[in-house]
């Protein structure tokens, strides 16, 4: 088993075509007219056999040798991993088995003791988590932005500062973060740009376009999309990065099975068209939620009001498929709200098809208080909706009874 250079699928394709195709393409070395499996196929192996001491030898130098072993590399992954790439339009990628290992491996590969990190203030809670915790235990510190003006960049940064994260599209939020600018004033500074595209999946944005060196995503979200497969990816502007974090990921081992793999190129097929519906979904229930006397505000980047809008409308070919929204009602509103919906499911992920709804105050964000919740730019009584590509009016009319049960 050899690993070519693949001929990557033509760079003038739309992003619609290549989900479909990239990663068929990239398995299939790029030759066309030889006849071969239409999708991807499934490598269950661990290992790989060599006839040839001097060839397996040869095969241990680096990412791009002939396949080993499957923690450093194995066809279906190394499918999925170039047809994100070029998605991404990046150089090359590295697959994870979950959003957090990818996030993980790229930022304990690319920090060291005594770094300093600049960090949006509204993170994945997950992301938070490392910087605070291992950050803080590896003698890593990070100092947080409201990242709405490249000026915080140069008032926070400090001669050890090594990187910036950022996220296109900040959950629950849903604030648009200006890439161009923010990645602009990071790399004038030295640093290197990290962005979580998650939220908003190649379809909408392609953060190495606007500048970022590096894109990571939760690939159990949106790319993969139907809740049965968790897996991350990391996405590399060039390939001496990718290098240097692919040595360091085969080290934390945060590697993905290859039929985990070969779900999340299923899914990637339909990237497109189910952005499409869950963006469509989502605006038409912004709209209602908004005209709902019980609803006091809904956030979502397509909203006239959003405090983004013109960022987003710069930045995203769509808003996506995710919204919040405060009740009225506060804390006790909010959770009679997802204990009252019947059609949309009461869970905490994001991204599937299936409509789902949680509330932070009584969950993932039950142990802060009303003013942390606010500084985390979350209300009591904020509802956060994964809106699914279901029926837009049976969402509807769930939700409106939901909403009439709050009295
Ligand atoms: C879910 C999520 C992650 C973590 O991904 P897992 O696959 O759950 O490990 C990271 N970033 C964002 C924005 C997410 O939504």
């Amino acid at each position: 088993m050899t690993t070519r250079e693949p001929a990557a699928p033509a760079p003038e394709l739309d992003p619609r075509t290549l989900v479909v195709h990239a990663a068929a393409r990239h398995a299939a070395g790029g030759e066309a007219g030889r006849t071969g499996p239409l999708s991807v196929p499934i490598h269950q192996t661990t290992g790989f056999a060599f006839d040839d001491a001097d060839a397996i030898a040869a095969a241990m130098a680096g990412p791009d040798g002939d396949f080993v072993y499957t923690r450093r590399g194995n066809p279906t992954v190394r499918a999925l991993e170039q047809a994100v790439a070029t998605l991404e339009g990046g150089a090359a990628a590295i697959a994870s088995s979950s959003g957090m290992g990818a996030m993980s491996a790229v930022l304990l590969s690319l920090l060291k003791p005594g770094d300093h990190v600049l960090a949006q203030k509204c993170l994945y809670g997950g992301t938070y988590a490392v910087l605070s915790d291992l950050g803080r235990r590896y003698g890593i510190e990070t100092s947080y932005l409201d990242a709405e003006s490249p000026e915080e960049i140069a008032a926070a940064r400090r001669p050890t500062s090594r990187l910036l994260l950022l996220e296109t599209i900040a959950n629950p939020t849903t604030r648009v973060c200006d890439l161009p600018a923010l990645l602009a004033a990071g790399r004038e500074h030295g640093l290197l740009g990290v962005v979580d595209n998650s939220l908003a999946s190649p379809i909408l944005c392609r953060p190495i376009e606007h500048g970022a060196d590096v894109v990571v995503h939760s690939s159990t979200k949106y790319l993969a999309g139907h809740s049965d497969v968790l897996g991350g990816i990391a996405v590399f502007a060039d390939r001496e990065l990718h290098r240097t974090v692919w040595t360091r990921a085969v080290e934390l081992g945060a590697t993905p099975d290859p039929f985990a793999a070969w779900l999340t190129i299923r899914g990637l097929q339909t990237l497109a068209v189910r952005m499409r519906q869950h963006g469509e979904n989502a605006a038409l229930l912004a709209q209602r939620l908004s005209a709902h006397p019980a609803v006091a505000a809904v956030h979502w980047p397509g909203l006239a009001g959003h405090p983004d809008r013109a960022v987003a409308d710069r930045l995203l070919a769509g808003y996506g498929g995710m919204l919040s929204f405060d009740l009225a009602g506060g804390r006790k509103a909010g959770r009679r709200f997802i204990g009252a919906v019947r059609l949309a499911r009461l869970a905490l992920s994001i991204g599937g098809v299936e409509t789902l709804v949680t509330h932070p105050a009584s969950t993932s964000h039950r142990e802060l208080g009303d003013a942390q919740l606010k500084e985390a730019g979350i209300g009591a009584g904020t509802v956060r909706l994964s809106v699914g590509i279901e029926d837009v009016e049976d969402l509807w009319r769930d939700l409106a009874q939901a909403l009439r049960g709050l009295g």
